[in-house]
């Protein structure tokens, strides 16, 4: 078994297959500024789709940097939820099962932006067309039993923040949830975010982008104490079992 490692990480990183992230976020330029930001670990969550993880994953090899294949959903509720999985397969049929509860409609591009797909060449080979920038209709619960089915793990996005937050949004964290962490922007300290969300509790907390260009890749890095990349060591770490550990980068 691998030994216990440090991983400067960013678990919610866009790509350009995002309408709200930036046309230039390929996937090898992605690798590069996170490479550039000295992180070791990514997860590519763009809104309601997997289409780029794997190019992603395939760069990432290339170039030495651990990316895992994700998505940040967005719930009936419109809360964001961020899904990670240890293999592109697990996070495609996510993909697909998530197309299937989003509505059928066109992406306005004019007003939402371009949802680009580019391969490991950073070629650009199309677009989405599907709109993926809305809710599915899938519910906070519904969304952790499947991802969690699947072999992946769920965390909140972005608790601290108003838009798509699960606190702000809910009102509540839900206690029935088998939740073991939760993403915070970044942008204050944990004890201020904790204060400012007593419903948070004692869940483990963990600070990432949420990247929309490139530059902000890393922006607010977590140190993550594992022996390899994957859910089971996030799992463990979140926990805080056999020296696995996150901790937030202090700004
Ligand atoms: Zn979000
Ligand atoms: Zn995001």
């Amino acid at each position: 078994m691998p030994r216990l490692r440090r991983w400067r990480a960013d678990l919610h990183v866009h790509t350009a297959l995002s309408p709200c992230a930036d046309d230039d976020m390929s996937p090898w330029r992605v690798v590069a500024a996170a490479q550039v930001a000295g992180l070791d670990l990514i997860a590519v969550t763009d809104h309601n789709s997997c289409r780029q993880v794997r190019a992603v994953v395939e760069v990432g090899k290339m170039a030495d940097l651990a990316v895992l294949p994700g998505m940040e959903v967005q719930t009936r509720e419109d809360v964001h939820l961020v899904c990670l999985f240890d293999t592109v397969e697990q996070a495609e049929s996510w993909g697909e099962e998530v197309y299937e509860h989003l509505p059928a409609r066109r992406n306005p591009e004019q007003t939402f932006g371009k949802q680009l797909l580019f391969d490991t060449c950073d070629h650009l080979m199309g677009k989405e067309e599907r709109l993926l920038l809305t809710a599915c209709d899938l519910g906070v619960e519904q969304v952790v039993a499947r991802v969690t089915a699947l072999g992946g793990v769920v965390v909140p996005a972005h608790v601290d923040r108003q838009a798509y937050g699960l606190v702000y949004t809910l009102g509540f964290f839900p206690p029935g949830l088998d939740l073991l962490a939760a993403e915070i922007s970044g942008r204050e300290a944990e004890d201020a975010v904790r204060a400012r969300f007593p419903q948070l509790g004692d869940i483990r907390l963990y600070a990432a982008s949420d990247a929309h260009r490139l530059e902000e890749i890393g922006l607010h890095p977590s140190l993550f104490y594992l022996r390899e990349p994957t859910v089971a060591e996030l799992g463990l770490a979140f926990r805080g079992v056999g020296g696995r550990r996150v901790g937030i980068c202090p700004g």
